[in-house]
């Protein structure tokens, strides 16, 4: 399995959006929407509930995940 492939679900609760994001294009993502839609505030963000199973996929890639 490819890093590449994988998608993981980016949650916005202020939206109410839930979206699949590959995860090279993830840190860009939230960031551009947060950017663009909050301020930059860090509102949407890798679901919760699955973050520690990315943390363990990406740990060397972990500053947004904080
Ligand atoms: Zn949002």
């Amino acid at each position: 399995m490819s890093e590449d492939d994988v998608t993981v679900p980016v949650v916005c609760p202020a939206c109410d959006t839930e979206t699949e994001v590959a995860l090279s294009q993830l840190e860009t993502t939230i960031a551009r929407h947060n950017d663009n839609r909050h301020d930059g505030e860090a509102i949407a963000e890798v679901d919760p509930a699955i973050k520690d199973h990315i943390a363990e996929l990406v740990a060397d890639d972990l500053e947004l995940l904080g």
